[in-house]
């Protein structure tokens, strides 16, 4: 495969077709500039990319299971919640939420499971085993639309400048399939309440000043065109305001509205919730009748602590079948929990682990040093919000990186993201679909990862045999 040197008119194509398709973010200065890309999709083995897309359906029915039976799941989360406040407070509500008038609302999945390979593993017989899950993403899975928009614009330049054929280039539906999944749980709202359709609306909340905000529009505007269905937009302090759980039928009202279904893109981080005010409007939209996108239950089996029990042994086979367990463990990285011995092991040698804390939504993970540093002063209380994770060596390839209209050409490492949709209903899976994916590619020398965090660039994969990827 050979791709076109960045001349200064490719750069300009590329920057003027992103601003002018949709692909764009708030800088940090308020001010709209295309989402950071890279200039042309990147290499990445077809086999691993398929086995990614199968596990999706395995990832689903896991996490129907913890709907039908949330008590031993309940019992881990326990477990571990007071090491961390956050985690405590999202279980607190969760069992307040309960423990009142529940009624018991069908629950959307819209997931995001993140790979990376292994380098030493990427041979050609081989790629699809070097997969390895850095997370499943259960709330707020950011991209399905820019995702999308950049595998667009990534088979423009790469068809029409490089000559790749569209075989090589995997569609990306995942915009068509996240609104696809909130319209018909919409509709499945409506069936059940017996309501005429187009009495509910759908709930998007938000997080105030969202720079990737239009990565959200872009699902609003396609809801309301392809489906005729409005969305409301608003902050947990707005919803604190204007929300209401009805007597009687538990319907949520936003402004006197009902609601469908609740669609989380904030909640996930403390900065969520300044007071008791958002996290009372949080818990009561748990206690309505509304679906939510996810639940406080799949948010936090979604955690990094809930990631490493099931990875021990024992851990995933008392869900899924035997068959299914397999797949999803050999995807599984080595996990572990803090216990003394391993925490001197990892001060003394931690170049060849992660050090996770219970947070979402990037740049929270502490690596190499930063690891020895932490761990010699960490509270023994602490370690249960925790856990290590064995680091994952993705195999480099150059790619070309745009920022604000600036190219830099560097060695990078990608990840692949697989979005997958599902509706559950009493642990009953009623839809599971893979809808489409996202790569995103950092310089190699930077360890973590987030596109909004500024880290990583938006990409999307073109296929190659594996033997044609350095590592
Ligand atoms: P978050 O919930 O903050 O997104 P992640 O677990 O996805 O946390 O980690 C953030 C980023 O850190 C990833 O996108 C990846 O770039 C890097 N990272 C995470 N785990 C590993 C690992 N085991 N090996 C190498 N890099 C990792
Ligand atoms: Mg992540």
């Amino acid at each position: 495969m050979y791709f076109p040197p960045a001349s200064d008119a490719l750069i300009a194509e590329a920057v003027d077709h992103a601003l002018a398709t949709g692909l764009v973010m708030r800088g940090v200065d308020g001010a709209v500039e295309h989402a950071p890309f890279t200039l042309f999709p990147s290499p990445y083995p077809r086999a691993a990319y398929q086995r990614a897309w199968a596990l999706a359906d395995d990832f689903n029915r896991l996490f129907a299971a913890f709907q039908r039976d949330p008590t031993p799941l309940e019992e881990e989360i326990a477990t571990f919640a007071a090491a961390d406040p956050f985690t405590g407070q999202l279980f607190a509500r969760y069992q307040s939420a309960r423990r009142g008038d529940y009624w018991s609302a069908p629950t959307l999945g819209l997931f995001r499971s993140d790979y990376l390979l292994q380098a030493n593993e990427v041979e050609p017989a081989r790629a699809a085993d070097a997969l390895r899950q850095v997370e499943i993403n259960t709330v707020s899975s950011a991209f399905a639309a820019l995702g999308s928009q950049i595998s667009l614009l990534h088979h423009y330049l790469a068809s029409r400048h490089a000559g790749v054929s569209s075989e090589q280039l995997p569609p990306n539906r995942a915009q068509q399939g996240f609104t696809d999944a909130l319209a018909s749980a919409w509709h499945h709202y409506h069936q059940r309440h017996g309501l005429p359709s187009g009495s509910a609306a759908l709930l998007f909340v938000v997080q105030p000043g969202e720079r990737n905000r239009f990565d959200q529009r872009l699902l609003e505007l396609r809801l309301w065109q392809a489906h005729s269905i409005p969305v409301l937009r608003r902050t947990l302090s707005e919803l604190h305001e204007q929300q209401e759980v009805r007597a009687g039928d538990g319907a949520l009202l936003v402004e006197g509205r009902e609601i469908a279904v609740t669609y989380f893109r904030a909640g996930y981080r403390p900065e969520d919730f300044p007071s008791e005010l958002e996290w009372s409007a949080r818990e009561q939209i748990e206690r309505s009748r509304s679906y939510a996108s996810p639940d406080l239950l799949w948010q936090l089996a979604g955690s990094k602590k809930i990631q490493q029990r099931l990875a021990e042994p024992g851990g995933i086979e008392r869900w899924v079948d035997p068959a299914t367990t397999d797949r999803l463990r050999s995807c599984f990285a080595t996990l572990a929990e803090l216990e003394e011995q391993r925490v001197n092991a990892t001060i003394a040698s931690p170049d060849e682990w992660v050090l996770k804390p219970q947070r979402e939504g990037g740049g929270n993970n502490l690596f190499g040093t930063q690891i020895s540093e932490a761990l010699s002063h960490m509270a023994r209380e602490s370690w249960p919000g925790w856990i290590l994770m064995e680091r994952i060596r993705a195999p480099q390839q150059p790619a070309v990186l745009l920022r604000n209209g600036v190219a830099s050409s560097v060695a990078a490492v990608s990840e692949l993201g697989i979005f997958s949709t599902c509706l559950v209903d009493q642990g009953e899976l009623l839809q599971s679909r893979a809808v489409g994916h996202l790569l995103r590619s950092k310089p190699a020398n930077i360890d973590e990862g987030g596109v909004a965090a500024g880290a990583a660039f938006l990409d999307s994969p073109v296929f190659v045999t594996p033997n044609n990827i350095a590592s």
